[in-house]
């Protein structure tokens, strides 16, 4: 206990909730399989960054997580690779339509960003990611989703729009992430946040990653997440 203590002291972590696992050291740790190893390398990624170190069990371990790090401190592959472990898991077990793992951002910049994240990582797996927001057509999103991709990427607005049109139903939705968190709360996406997770089943599992922590974030962590694991890396937030 006191070197897991000592090893987050090392990566600016703080860290708290029921028995968080102990943050990993290597990609190996997490027991990830020889594609997704592989595709890490080739990524160019050779050891988690501090919020993937403890972000990467408590995800794979199923918990909720709350995750606050500063800008490029690698947030998104802490989210999306446990994605692909939770969508081979959950396929065998789980027929029928519609994506298995949504993740929601702000804008159409950021949602690209971590379209192209969870593409590189997908194909091995030969999941299909759709991606859900502005500046592609709405038609052609409306026919990747019907034709079954397990991974939606989107911005709130174009998501409730694509569900309003029933391109796409939510009952298989078991993997929600909400990145950047404060910056939708900025943008006055609350209301379709809350829409959005209103139509969610309650025992999905809940990812919540911001950059700071206003007080709207912080409500949204009580109301939404349970038993949730949460992250801080240094200052981010304060
Ligand atoms: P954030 O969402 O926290 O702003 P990103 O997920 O966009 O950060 O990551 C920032 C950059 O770091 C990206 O270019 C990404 O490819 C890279 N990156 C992510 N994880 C690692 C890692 N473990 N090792 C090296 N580079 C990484
Ligand atoms: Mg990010």
């Amino acid at each position: 206990q006191a070197e897991v203590s000592a090893r987050r002291r090392s990566l600016g972590l703080t860290v708290s909730g029921f028995d968080a696992p102990r943050p990993i050291a290597t990609f190996t740790q997490a027991g990830f399989d020889a594609p997704l190893l592989t595709a890490i390398v080739r990524a160019g990624y050779k050891e988690p960054t501090a919020i993937q170190a403890q972000a990467l069990p408590a995800i794979l371990s199923g918990r909720d997580v709350l995750g606050i790090a500063k800008t490029g401190s690698g947030k998104t592959a802490a989210f999306v690779l446990p994605a692909m472990v939770h969508i081979m898991d959950q396929q065998e077990l789980e027929k029928g339509e519609g994506p298995i793992a949504i993740i929601v951002g702000p804008t159409h910049e950021l949602a690209e960003q971590i379209h192209r994240e969870t593409h590189r990582f997908a194909k091995g797996y030969k999941l299909r990611v759709c991606a859900a927001f502005g500046g592609l057509p709405k038609h052609q999103q409306f026919r990747e989703l019907k034709a079954g991709a397990e991974i939606a990427v989107c911005t709130p607005g174009r998501l409730i729009d694509l569900v309003r049109m029933k391109a796409c139903n939510l009952q298989r939705v078991t993997y929600v992430v909400l990145d950047e968190a404060d910056r939708m709360f900025d943008m006055g996406f609350e209301p379709q946040i809350r829409s959005i997770l209103g139509q969610i089943r309650p025992d999905r599992q809940l990812l919540l990653f911001s950059a700071t922590m206003p007080m709207k974030v912080e409500r949204l962590a009580n109301d939404a997440l349970s038993g949730p694991v949460r992250i801080r890396v240094g200052e981010a937030g304060m």
